[in-house]
């Protein structure tokens, strides 16, 4: 049997499901196929993101939060907490609930949109053709115009550090502790090696994280990657660069077990930490088992991603890539954006993707954000810039709501003034950096910024500031550049 669709999906996740329902926004017939299952074997849309990333961690990371702040930040508000507590296994089911909920809209999306939805696993062939496997084992071959393969990534693995799900776990298993570990092992200073640390460290954990390199968040802007890793540190969290993980044994200690660490430090001596659970973070990489066939046509690059160009067309005619299995960050926004892409140019627009302003957030708290180029990038290109930076102390609203550490950086170009590169560490960063991204998609100056009305009191008056320091004109601190 052989049914024909306009475009098959391969995946669910975000540039999966935004791909499909934008396809059928076009009036193009499109079936996804998704193999995720849920703890009752029943298939479920939304990917990793949905599944094991983005929301999960947020609400533990909402639900952590809440507690550190009853217990140590309502104190000097006056307000008392007798008898705060921590009742993990509620946490995690908030959490599921809220996964229920999300992964069931994209699939009431899809119902809406009329994407036909195949829960099993998708295999390209050669010719566009896809060979379909049901969750019970029934094999159909499919056939597209297109086809979209957005099949996303898995965490990285490494020898080092096996995981078993029981002691030693990847940002899955971190997702699910039952109880808050005493002593709490993160391989990987990254995004998620901080978000999940922070997880646990505000119920509790002492956190230690293991990062090989000599550099702290070395993508980010480094003047705010030192302000953060102060602000962090100052948290509890106890980050160790330079300290690469060369080995790891599970050990009973008394009946219970435990994971002892071996690492070089900084010095490059062997050191050993011992702790009671251990999470690998040290990357994803592209997922691309079972499926390509010999035949499909589709080419890997150097790093194991599918190959495509610019507008995410891989080297076999008629098909796509989008998202984590492709190049360039792994985020949930950049996969969707591309899968938006790629469905106008299938139905023959001309869009294009704006590769330069994707922003990028780390969700701790204080948050981190940023977007377009940092000061080390600008000097590596040569750029003529000059740099704006607003504390958030000289900020009411931020006084006011016990949220005033951090900063806001804006960078311009010295003669054009338009606005190059936006990085903070501080109060609703995710949400400022994006007036930022809005502004640098318009081509706007630091001086359009500096004279747009803020509201007051907010957070995003650091944004203004900041960018009114680019010229020396900040209103609510002493320049150090004398401007006209
Ligand atoms: P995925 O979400 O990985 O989805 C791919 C889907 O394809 C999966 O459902 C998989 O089952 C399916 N699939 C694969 N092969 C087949 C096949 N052969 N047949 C059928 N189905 C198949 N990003 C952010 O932007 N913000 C965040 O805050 C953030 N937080 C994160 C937190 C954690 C703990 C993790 C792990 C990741 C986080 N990410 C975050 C990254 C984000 O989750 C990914 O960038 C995003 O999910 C990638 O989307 P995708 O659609 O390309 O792939
Ligand atoms: P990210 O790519 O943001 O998820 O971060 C992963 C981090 O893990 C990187 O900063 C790597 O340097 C770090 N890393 C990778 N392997 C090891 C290792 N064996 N020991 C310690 N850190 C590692």
């Amino acid at each position: 049997m052989s049914s024909k669709y306009d475009v098959i999906v391969i995946g669910s996740g975000p540039s999966g499901y935004v791909a499909a329902i934008r396809c059928a926004q076009l009036g193009l017939k499109t079936a996804c196929i998704e193999k995720w299952k849920d703890d009752k074997g029943k298939g479920v849309n939304g990917g990793t993101c949905l599944n094991v990333g983005c929301i999960p961690s947020k609400a533990l990371l909402d639900s952590s939060h809440r507690y550190e702040d009853a217990h140590k930040g309502f104190k000097n508000h006056g307000i008392t907490t007798e008898g705060l507590g921590i009742d993990v296994p509620s946490m995690l089911k908030r959490k599921d609930k809220i996964v229920k909920q999300m992964s069931g809209g994209i699939t009431g999306l899809f119902q809406a949109n009329k994407v036909t939805s195949l829960y099993g696993s998708g295999k390209l062939l050669a010719n566009k053709k896809v060979e379909f496997v049901d969750n019970d084992g029934k094999t159909e071959v499919l056939e597209a115009e297109n086809v979209i393969l957005a099949s996303g990534s898995v965490p990285v693995a490494i020898p080092v550090a096996p995981i078993d799900n029981d002691v030693i776990v990847d940002s899955t298993g971190a997702l699910e502790f039952q109880e808050v570990p005493k002593r709490l092992g993160v391989i990987g200073a990254g995004v998620i090696g901080l978000e999940l640390g922070s997880v646990w460290g505000r119920l509790g954990s002492d956190v230690v994280c293991l990062e090989a390199m000599d550099t702290f968040l070395s993508i980010m802007d480094q003047q705010i990657a030192k302000e953060s890793k102060k602000i962090f540190v100052k948290q509890g969290l106890d980050i160790r660069l330079s300290c690469r993980v060369t080995g790891t044994e599970v050990v009973d200690n008394n009946g219970s077990k435990e994971v002892v660490v071996t690492y070089t430090d900084k010095d490059g001596n062997e050191a050993t930490s011992t702790f009671d659970k251990l999470i690998v973070c040290v990357g994803r990489r592209p997922f691309t088992d079972s499926l390509l066939s010999d035949d499909s046509g589709v080419k890997m690059d150097e790093r194991g991603s599918i190959y495509v160009n610019d507008l995410c067309s891989t080297s076999a005619p008629g098909v796509w890539a989008v998202g984590d299995v492709v190049r360039g960050p792994m985020l949930a926004h950049k996969g969707s954006e591309e899968g938006v892409m790629v469905a106008e140019r299938i139905a023959g627009q001309k869009t294009v993707m704006n590769y330069d302003i994707v922003p990028n957030v780390i969700y701790t708290h204080p948050e981190v954000a940023s977007v377009g180029k940092s000061e080390e990038q600008l000097k590596a290109d040569g750029e003529d810039f000059e740099i704006g930076t607003f504390p958030f102390v000289a900020i009411g609203r931020a006084v006011a709501s016990d949220s005033s550490e951090g900063m806001v950086k804006i960078i311009a170009n010295a003669k054009t003034d338009r606005i190059l590169g936006c990085h903070i560490v501080g109060p609703n960063a995710a949400d400022l950096v994006q007036q930022i991204a809005i502004a640098m998609e318009f081509g706007a100056t630091a001086e359009d910024v500096g004279m747009t009305v803020f509201g007051h009191p907010t957070y995003s008056e650091a944004v203004k500031e900041a960018a009114l320091a680019v010229h020396g004109h900040a209103i609510h601190m002493p320049n150090r550049k004398k401007r006209k």
